[in-house]
């Protein structure tokens, strides 16, 4: 018995939970509290004022961000998803025009392009790093296309120097979504510095956090005037400002408070560190179980330090292997958290499947000022769908909290699961 699976009745690898990915400590403690005793929680006016850009954490923050960064601007906002909504709308997509987008992100990686009244366009995954390509981009250039989103999928980099060739030649506007990748490089340069705008997220989930939050970075002085117009109530400070271009400059509210501002700025002075963890946890990783026949553990393409927000690997199932629903019953059995998929292609969301979001007639997707077809059929995306239906597996594997211990257990499970896969099939 003592090679049998927990699923078949065998002793499961672990009993106890892995540990819970803890960021904050005594340093963001001491932040709030500074704050809380100043008595100013935010410190915005909606008027064209010198606080119409925040108080002071959050314009202490923003020197740090763009100082860490390498970048001319960084601009807080409460979310990634509102940094991009802000950007795409800064850059002056509108209605009638299409956005390139990844169908393999989370949602509001699409959502901007809707909810700034253009058509997202999907284009496939490259299956090694999981993100849009220049490959998979190019087919889906109309002359309606006036943008480009490209994910850092996982913490993996876009080949966003391919990217921005051909947007060069196209004309196009490219905003990379760093969610999942701050910290992460290709070459020298950091991820979410890559495009002509980038966004990070400081959601709970991600490697830094302030509880909700997000960043904007550019090296566009006009685009960066035009997001913090958008963040803040664009439309009634425009006149004061002297803003001749109001394209898009219906503003809404995506300040970001003092508290976690200045969150932020002691979350910022951790990422070295913690992404350091997320390296060296990937390289013992990729040691163990690169030795795996059918698991593939994560390519890293040249120049690129990933940024490993989760440790994603692809299950490749040879003949007379089992499902990999299988092995993630079997894994979990043994006491191992592990995810199939991702999330579903977005565009198997029932916004997109019924070309229904503004109203009930289908805009952005359909009427007199779209001249394309939105496509949205299942199938579109092949090596999206393969990978999210298929092959991809994945763990909470890479954080700063798991010990020697747990990483052995977690390598422990997979090599047990994998020796055994025949007992699988039965
Ligand atoms: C988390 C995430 C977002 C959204 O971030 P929020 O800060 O929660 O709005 C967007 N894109 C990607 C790739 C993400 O992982």
């Amino acid at each position: 018995m003592k090679n049998s699976l927990a699923i078949h009745g065998g002793e499961p690898v672990r009993t106890t939970a892995l540990p819970k990915y803890v960021t904050i400590g005594e340093e963001e403690k001491k932040a709030v509290i500074g704050v809380m005793e100043s008595g100013v929680l935010s410190d915005y006016l909606g008027s064209w004022t010198p606080q119409f850009n925040g108080g002071a954490q959050v314009q202490a923050f923003e020197k740090e961000w763009a100082a860490f960064f390498g970048v001319k601007h960084a601009i807080t906002v409460n979310s990634n998803t509102s940094g991009l909504y802000a950007t795409l709308g800064a850059a002056g997509i509108g209605p009638g025009d299409e956005v390139i987008v990844s169908p393999y992100s989370m949602c509001a990686s699409a959502t901007c392009a809707i909810v700034n009244h253009a058509v997202p366009v999907f284009a496939d995954i490259d299956p090694d790093t999981f993100c849009i390509s220049p490959k998979t981009i190019l087919p889906k250039i109309t002359p309606r296309t006036k943008a480009i989103v490209a994910v850092d999928i996982f913490g993996c980099p876009a080949d966003m120097d391919g990217i921005m060739a051909l947007a060069k030649k196209h004309n196009l506007f490219v905003l990379e979504d760093a969610a999942q990748a701050p910290g992460a490089m290709l070459g020298n340069r950091y991820a979410g510095t890559l495009g002509h705008a980038g966004v990070f997220s400081l959601n709970y989930h991600k490697t830094i956090h302030t509880g909700e939050g997000g960043v904007v970075v550019t090296n566009d002085d006009k685009l960066a005037d035009r997001v913090r117009l958008i963040r803040n109530h664009a439309e009634v400070v425009v006149k004061a400002k002297g803003e001749e271009d109001i394209t898009n400059m219906v503003g809404y509210n995506y300040r970001m408070t003092e508290l976690e501002a200045a969150i932020g700025r002691e979350q910022l002075r951790k990422l070295p560190r913690l992404l350091d963890a997320r390296l060296k946890t990937a390289a013992y990783l990729d040691q163990r179980l690169g030795k795996l026949d059918g698991l593939q553990i994560p390519k890293v393409p040249d120049k690129v330090k990933h940024g490993y927000y989760v440790y994603t690997m692809r299950y490749i199932q040879g003949n007379g292997m089992p499902s990999r629903e299988k092995i993630v019953a079997a894994l979990r059995a043994e006491g191992i958290p592990v995810a199939p998929g991702y999330v579903e292609p977005i565009y198997l969301q029932p916004i997109y499947q019924r070309q229904i979001a503004f109203g009930k007639e289908g805009f952005p997707f359909r009427g007199e000022h779209y001249k394309g077809k939105a496509d949205y059929h299942a199938g579109l995306c092949p090596i999206t769908e393969r990978m999210h239906f298929d092959e991809v597996i994945y763990g909470d594997y890479c954080h700063a909290n798991l010990t020697d211990d747990d990483l052995n257990d977690i390598c422990k499970a997979y090599e047990k699961v994998f020796a055994n896969l025949e007992s699988l099939n039965s």
